[in-house]
């Protein structure tokens, strides 16, 4: 059985990565998002266990020095990272992952997964993305600022991706990422074995 695809998606904070990824999940049942875990405090509405895994510093040190993430990095004032081995055993049973992780993060993944699909979702201005990290409230003013001037550092990483997409409006940019992810599943590097199987007269796609 062939291997799922490793998925990663960044984008500046305040970018719509949430949304996106709810529309997402929704269409594509057979995803596998990653529950990232952080030191970062719960924001109102959050739950532990769907949005993140909500633990202390000493917890998170902990996993790193068992190697139990998969990549991990310091974000703003906190520390995120991607928990292994269910992300390992999904990818194994030939699911889809999708990993919503920052640029230090995807930085780790592409050298330890070269055939994973990076994609990073831009905003369609600066102005829009201020607009949005200012209308979601949760923050406190010194943090907006932190917030906005790494949007910018994170959007000039954006050329080592493999895709870009524009979120202007939600369900539009989690249509373009589906297409992605079937355009890739179709590449001949991810199914050189259909070939074994139709030279020993077997049936790929059979009706
Ligand atoms: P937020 O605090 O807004 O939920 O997330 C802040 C940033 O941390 C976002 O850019 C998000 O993509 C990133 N992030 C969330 N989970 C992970 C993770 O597991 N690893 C890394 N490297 N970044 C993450």
């Amino acid at each position: 059985m062939a291997e799922g695809l490793l998925i990663v998606l960044s984008g500046p904070s305040g970018v719509g990565k949430g949304t996106v990824g709810k529309i997402l999940a929704a269409e594509k049942e057979d995803l596998f998002f990653s529950i990232s875990m952080t030191t970062r405090s719960p924001r109102p509405g959050e739950i532990e266990g769907i949005n993140y895994f909500f633990v202390g510093e000493e917890e998170f040190k902990k996993k790193i020095e068992q190697g139990d993430l998969l990549e991990w990095a310091r974000v703003y004032d906190d520390y995120y990272g991607t928990p292994k081995e269910v992300v390992l055993n999904s990818l194994k049973r030939g699911q889809d992952v999708l990993l919503e992780i920052d640029t230090q993060g995807a930085g780790m993944i592409k050298s330890n997964f070269p055939d994973g699909v990076f994609l990073f979702l831009l905003p369609p201005s600066l102005n829009q993305l201020k607009l949005r990290i200012i209308g979601r409230g949760t923050e406190t003013e010194e943090k907006l600022n932190k917030r906005f001037n790494s949007a910018y550092q994170e959007i000039l990483e954006a050329k080592g991706y493999d895709y870009f997409v524009v979120n202007d409006f939600p369900e539009r940019a989690a249509q373009e990422i589906l297409h992605i992810i079937r355009a890739e599943k179709l590449k001949m590097k991810r199914n050189a074995h259909l070939i074994e199987i139709l030279r020993g007269d077997g049936c790929i796609q059979c009706p």
